[in-house]
């Protein structure tokens, strides 16, 4: 950044890494500018407001950022809560947020739709290293401009780009034209997305603890509204995986809610297909057609994909990245987080240097650095912020010095699943926080109880 100190560090997304990465590289003494695609902080939190943190509140904030929030009289939530999603956004990430200190800074229905050199697309090398960046806005108010700045903090996430519901990593076809009839990944059935489920014909797709999640409220939801039925497809052979160990789990909670889903399936509220890999969607006078890969069809009026997200790489087209070719997070951190191997239990703490890629002072952090890996914590995104910032401005040696602070019993207080994008819905939290207590096996992170990370069945 050495030629151009003088510009500011644009953070992409005002989600909890972004505003923490804000607050370390304002504790640098550099100047960040925050481009946030929503209207407000926490834009992604916002659609799973309604959604249980399976994390308790003392791993869920950023140490910088409560440096700056306790110069306001803030006060720390209970460090052994779990809180909400939108419990996230009121009592941390809005009143962080509103300090002028970061309202100044942070630009809201501004939307980065590309990054690239100034002046230099991808093919040019020459002072590449030393040019500044140009990151192309689209505003609220419809204008685009493009920002010059001395370095890129991608912290925009993957809620916006989930996975497509067809098999082999495509949209199914037709999926484009119905896509009026797929929710939101995590819609909240019971309370604000009521009217979409009451009553209508419901298709979750999805072998993960946000599928069992959104099964669970369906079948509450059925309770009070008797016409709603619920389907439920998974790819693989059985829903096993999903169940857990039922109350002969290691994880009592997971086992509950595992158990609750399992009954739900054999009395017949809930119906399972399985081995229903997606192949064609057809809108219908009323709803939509699904057809599986082997022919068999569902008809249904709305369709709730769990499959899980992916990074957009599209606004990072003209960048010199380096990125592993299945996991499409930095390089040396793939291998680190493949879901093939592993759950998010066994990912080491990483920095700067990890997340480097061949554009120097260009770095992709938080969830989006995971790319397809399910299994991001906010902890260790935090401590990604944290070097990242110190390498920027300069100091090697503390960017270099990776420092995870967890505790022996792991981050978790329970595991409510098999991925981290887990909600934890349904959970008795008294039972969660007994289990932070009480000293467990030394853990990194959460344990999600599989040998790898993959949680359907294949
Ligand atoms: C249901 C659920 C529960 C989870 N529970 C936990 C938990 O208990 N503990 C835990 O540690 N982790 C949990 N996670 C994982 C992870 O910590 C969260 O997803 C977290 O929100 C990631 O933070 P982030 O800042 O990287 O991304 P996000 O929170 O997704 O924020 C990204 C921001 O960037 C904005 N944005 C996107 N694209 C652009 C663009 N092009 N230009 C400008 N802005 C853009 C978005 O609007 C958003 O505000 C959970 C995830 C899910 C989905």
């Amino acid at each position: 950044m050495e030629s151009a100190k003088n510009l500011p560090v644009a953070v992409i997304g005002a989600g909890p890494i972004g505003l923490a990465a804000a607050a370390h590289l304002l504790e640098r003494g550099l100047e960040p500018v925050i481009f946030e695609a929503g209207h407000s902080a926490g834009a992604a939190i916002e659609q799973w407001r309604h959604i249980r943190l399976f994390s308790p509140w003392r791993f869920n904030i950023d140490a910088a950022a409560v440096r700056l929030l306790e110069q306001t009289g803030w006060e720390s939530p209970r460090p052994t809560a779990l809180p909400y999603g939108g419990e996230l956004i009121d009592n941390y990430l809005t009143p962080l947020a509103d300090m002028p200190v970061m309202a100044s800074r942070l630009q809201t229905g501004a939307r980065v739709i590309a990054v690239t050199r100034l002046g230099l697309d991808k093919t040019h090398v020459r002072d590449r290293d030393t040019t500044p960046f140009l990151v192309r806005v689209e505003h609220a108010n419809g204008e685009t401009r493009d920002h010059v700045v001395a370095a890129v903090v991608d912290a925009s996430g993957t809620w916006s780009t989930r996975n497509p519901l067809g098999t082999s990593g495509l949209p199914a076809i037709g999926e484009e034209t119905v896509a009026d009839r797929i929710s939101s990944p995590l819609p909240d059935v019971t309370g604000r997305d009521r009217t979409s489920f009451a009553g209508r014909r419901v298709l979750v797709v999805g072998a993960g603890h946000s599928a069992a999640n959104t099964l669970i409220n369906l079948a509450d939801l059925s309770k009070e509204e008797p016409n709603t039925r619920i389907l439920w497809a998974v790819r693989g052979g059985s829903a096993d995986k999903v169940y857990g160990g039922g109350a002969a789990d290691g994880l009592p909670a997971r086992g509950q809610l595992g158990a609750r889903l399992r009954r739900l399936v054999e009395a017949g509220s809930i119906e399972l297909h399985t081995r229903f890999g997606i192949a064609g969607l057809k809108t219908l006078d009323s709803g939509v057609s699904v057809e599986s890969v082997d022919g068999r069809t569902l008809d249904v009026d709305v369709i709730v994909p769990c499959t899980g997200f992916r990074p957009d790489l599209e606004i990072l087209r003209e960048l010199r990245l380096n990125l592993d070719p299945a996991v499409e997070a930095p390089t040396e951190l793939g291998p680190l987080i493949d879901p093939e191997f592993h759950s998010c239990g066994t990912v080491p703490p990483h920095g700067a240097k990890l997340l480097s890629h061949p554009e120097k002072d260009f770095y992709i952090v938080g969830m989006k650095s995971y790319g397809r890996a399910p299994t991001f914590l906010l902890a260790t995104g935090y401590e990604q912020v944290r070097s990242v910032a110190a390498a920027l401005a300069g100091d090697h040696e503390a960017a270099d010095l990776v420092q995870l602070e967890l505790p022996e019993t792991g981050v978790c207080s329970t595991d409510a699943g098999t991925s981290c994008d887990v909600p934890a819905t349904g959970i008795d939290e008294e039972a969660e926080l007994g289990c932070c207590a009480s000293p467990e096996p030394v853990l990194i992170g959460f344990p999600t109880g599989l040998a790898h990370g993959r949680s359907g069945q294949s």
